[in-house]
């Protein structure tokens, strides 16, 4: 099978390219780069007036299956990814159960191969159940495919457990990763403290709730020598500590979410959840800081952390709604939306060279023997429709906006799994 990426820019840091070139995929890796490659029985992809870039990997998403699978599936979730640009995700363990054991690792894989969509890399959980007390088995998860570990969705309380987790998984090379939130500091917070809260009268959480985990989880990781990453960073504090930590020698990686980036902690004036969301909307001074860090090459990765849930859960009372909404399918349009000053380059550094270096997987380049793993996207403004997601979360704060840059076609291991706006499972894309 062979697959043409024709006629579009193509931007590769890792190559050093940035030039007008066509990419000639060939059995799942790329065969040849080139001015104008004939097509020669290959299946071609218009990328006319379109960057083309080594695939994006989504380093933060919820697939929700096993166990919730009236919000996600394996089968929707990477539909939404390969729609949004996506060539690949790592999935985070807060399924019900939860990943961490080998055999329910291993099922999320076969689950994902069949869905024929992007590829998935599971992340499994840093305690069994992600309760926090007892260490799950590293070696047998990484040896079923787990990238990474995390209890992301909540932050261990016991700072002993954590260590003693972060020494016994040292010879790993896979990264902690750390959702940072002070569940005491936090309590029964349902938005950013502030001044927006205090007019409200609702419970906030305020930005020191995540400061002083991504303070301790630095400081376990620089004792433990471990390789870590922060998730969802939310305040100039933490951006403080990651270069601080930096400067100490210990191995840190962070990244930011699109909604972060773009929106304030002043969406609860209707006492609705749209926008209630884990780590929650922040104020002015910290949204600017994460923008700042993104340009200043603090932040590494731009990550989703895509979270659906069903309408009706959603449509509770504020205080009783999940956090938390889809964000596969607006990402690179909300990331240009934000910082629409950033470089291509790096852009693509953000989105693919960094995140397969820091999960330690393939990709990150279209180098000649690479995986055949292609995004192509283009700066055509779109007005974004929730209804039309296929992701089964509708819900997002995006609803309604026009953003800038959108997705125009995605190839996973070579064969075309979007384009014109249609997914094609990859069984489909070979017949
Ligand atoms: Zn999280």
């Amino acid at each position: 099978m062979k697959t043409l990426v024709k006629g579009g820019r193509l931007v590769d840091p890792v190559a050093g390219i940035d030039a007008n070139l066509d990419v000639l995929v060939e059995n799942g890796f790329v065969g040849r780069i080139g001015e104008h490659i004939e097509p020669d029985g290959a299946r071609v992809v218009d990328a006319r007036g379109c960057i083309v870039a080594p695939g994006f990997i989504d380093m933060h998403v919820h697939l929700r299956e096993p166990g919730q699978t009236h919000k996600e599936t394996i089968a929707t979730g990477t539909a939404a990814a390969v729609a949004g640009g996506f060539t690949a995700v790592a999935c985070m363990p807060n399924t019900e159960p939860a990943l961490d054991s080998a055999a329910i690792v291993s099922e999320v894989m076969r689950r994902a191969d069949a869905a024929g969509l992007a590829r998935v890399y599971p992340v499994g959980a840093i305690t069994r159940g992600r309760a926090g007390t007892e260490l799950a088995p590293y070696h047998l998860l990484a040896q079923a495919g787990c990238v990474a570990f995390s209890d992301d969705g909540s932050t261990p309380r016991d700072a002993r457990v954590l260590r003693n987790a972060a020494r016994y998984a040292s010879d790993l090379g896979c990264a902690f990763i750390s959702h940072c939130e002070d569940p005491d500091l936090k309590g029964d917070a349902v938005m950013n403290e502030g001044a927006a809260s205090m007019r409200l009268g609702l419970a906030g959480s305020p930005g020191l709730a995540e400061d002083v985990v991504v303070a301790r989880d630095l400081l376990i990781a620089a004792d433990c020598e471990k390789v870590w990453h922060i998730a969802h960073v939310t305040t100039a504090t933490s951006l403080d500590l990651i270069r601080w930590a930096r400067t100490r020698g210990v191995r840190v990686s962070c990244e930011v979410t699109p909604h972060h980036l773009v929106f304030l902690d002043d969406r609860f004036d209707d006492y609705r959840a749209e926008s209630k969301v884990n780590p929650p909307l922040r104020g002015a001074h910290d949204r600017d800081a994460l923008r700042a860090a993104v340009l200043d090459g603090t932040v590494d990765a731009l990550a989703t952390d895509h979270a659906p849930h069903g309408l009706d859960e959603k449509a509770q009372l504020l205080s009783a709604a999940p956090v938390g909404f889809g964000g596969l399918e607006i990402a690179i349009g909300a990331y240009a939306f934000a910082l629409p000053q950033l470089a291509p380059a790096r852009f693509v550094e953000l989105l693919s060279v960094n995140p397969a270096r820091i999960l330690g997987v393939p990709g990150g380049t279209l180098g000649v023997g690479s995986p055949g793993d292609v995004s192509v996207f283009a700066d055509r403004p779109w007005t974004v429709d929730a209804r039309l997601f296929h992701s089964k979360g509708k819900n997002t704060p995006f609803d309604g906006l026009t953003l800038p840059r959108r997705a125009v076609a995605t190839v996973v291991d070579g064969a075309v799994v979007f384009e014109h706006g249609r997914v094609l499972p990859r069984q489909e894309a070979v017949a």
